[in-house]
């Protein structure tokens, strides 16, 4: 057995802090044999459970650490149809119709967040402001040809919108569709539904995956499986090293309260969509980003917030959200991301000693996995299960890794 040591997630998230049902019992130590093994429970793999469950397999589910406790319930909660300033880069490399499956994804996705766990979620459609610097000319004239390319591809936006309040930024892009969710309050529930359902879900670490034996072994269990989906996001590596998943490290900050009303709507984004800031209705100011001021020590997948982001998040608060202070900071935390070589998810089915592909790896979810992991966990869970509609195999085209390889 191949041990792999895991890098501590860190200490919980504003959203983790609030959602205690995202602990998990610990598995029993011993042998197990399931239908299907689902092994990390963000968005994608808690997805991906449920789905299996509700098929009538017979699923063990696990995390390391407790759902959601990797990127998933560390991030903004923001549900995007797409990336709107990278929108003419990724057109261009990936086509017009490749894109048109990405949007398809994230619409899904959101709708499936919100038609299952809208109120445990606290799931509004808020819509989005993407926010240029004033004094970046380039990046005022990429969102303006973002905002024309995604009305051509049929993603309703209007340009020329702005927030009172915001300093520093050029009028923006308004995405009315985007929405938010409570990131840990909705982990909670997709595994509670998973529960109901029948699924295990269960806290341990997975040391090994045996594809060729499907079994998988933790310290002290082994789990005989039919189907396997491996959805660690960024800790691929450790389990399965020649998958090409990299760690990337971002860092929010939360505020105290800063009055009894919301009074930003939106979820905002500046900057090349590096920041990125959303108010609860608690008053609470949440922001993120800054990664692109400290690439080097922000590659790593070890999950503490440092000081130098931090007070860079601090100064971008009072630099650009002035109006809305004083701010007193309540919660500093950090998540580590999975980067795909291109920047979209991939999917890689491992065939067993028999030849079938029976395990199903999932990750590289970038910087955007809360508006794509649902549907992406859904869809190969599903594939293992039924026959997929031909929207769920443009889907699987997309992810499939065979991309990466042409
Ligand atoms: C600060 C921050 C802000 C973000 N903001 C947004 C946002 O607003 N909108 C958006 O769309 N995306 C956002 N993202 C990105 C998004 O969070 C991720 O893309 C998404 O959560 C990935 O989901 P996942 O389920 O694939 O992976 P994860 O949520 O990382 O889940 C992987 C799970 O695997 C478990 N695991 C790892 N190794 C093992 C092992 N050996 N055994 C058992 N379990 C294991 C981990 O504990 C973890 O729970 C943000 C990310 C961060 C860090």
């Amino acid at each position: 057995m191949r041990y792999t040591p895991y890098v501590d997630p860190g200490a919980p998230s504003l959203w983790l802090d609030e959602s205690p049902a995202s602990q998990l019992p610990a598995l029993q130590p011993g042998a197990h044999a399931v239908d299907a093994v689902v092994i990390g429970l963000g968005i994608t793999g808690a997805t991906a459970a449920l789905e299996l469950a509700e098929a009538g397999l017979s699923v063990l589910a696990l995390d390391a650490h407790g759902l959601g406790w990797g990127a998933s319930a560390r991030s903004g909660g923001f549900l995007l149809v797409e990336h709107a300033i990278e929108y003419p880069a990724r057109r261009a490399r990936f086509g017009r119709e490749r894109m048109q499956t990405v949007i398809e994804m994230a619409r899904s996705s959101h709708e499936l967040i919100e038609q299952r766990f809208a109120r445990a979620a606290e799931h509004k459609r808020c819509g989005s402001l993407i926010l240029p610097m004033a004094e970046d000319e380039s990046e005022q004239r990429t969102l303006a040809e973002a905002a024309s390319l995604l009305q051509e591809d049929g993603v309703p936006c209007s340009q020329g919108a702005g927030h009172e309040g915001l300093d520093g930024f050029a009028p923006g892009l308004s995405i009315p569709e985007d929405g938010e969710v409570h990131p840990g309050r909705l982990l909670a529930a997709v595994g509670a539904e998973a529960g109901r359902a029948g699924a295990k879900l269960r806290q341990g670490l997975v040391a090994d995956v045996d594809t060729k034996q499907r079994v998988v072994t933790t310290a002290d269990a082994t789990i005989s499986y039919g189907i396997a989906i491996v959805a660690v996001n960024a800790w691929t590596r450790r389990l399965l090293p020649h998958v090409d998943i990299r760690p990337q490290r971002a860092q929010m900050l939360a505020t105290r309260p800063l009055g009894p009303m919301r009074k930003l709507g939106p979820v905002c984004y500046g900057c090349w969509g590096y920041d990125y800031f959303r108010q609860r209705d608690d008053g609470r100011m949440l922001i993120g980003g800054r990664r692109h001021l400290h690439r080097e020590s922000e590659s790593t997948d070890a999950s503490v917030p440092t000081a130098a982001v931090q007070d860079d998040l601090e100064a971008y608060l009072a630099r650009h959200l002035r109006a809305f202070g004083p701010f007193e900071i309540e919660a500093r935390w950090s998540g580590i991301m999975g980067f795909s070589p291109d920047e979209l998810p991939f999917w890689e089915a491992l065939s067993d000693g028999a030849g079938t592909a029976s395990t199903h790896v999932l990750g590289g979810m970038t910087g955007h996995g809360m508006g794509l992991g649902a549907v992406c966990g859904q869809t190969i869970a599903r594939s293992c299960h039924r026959e997929l509609s031909a929207v769920e195999q443009r889907r699987t085209q997309l992810l499939h890794a065979d991309r990466l390889r042409s």
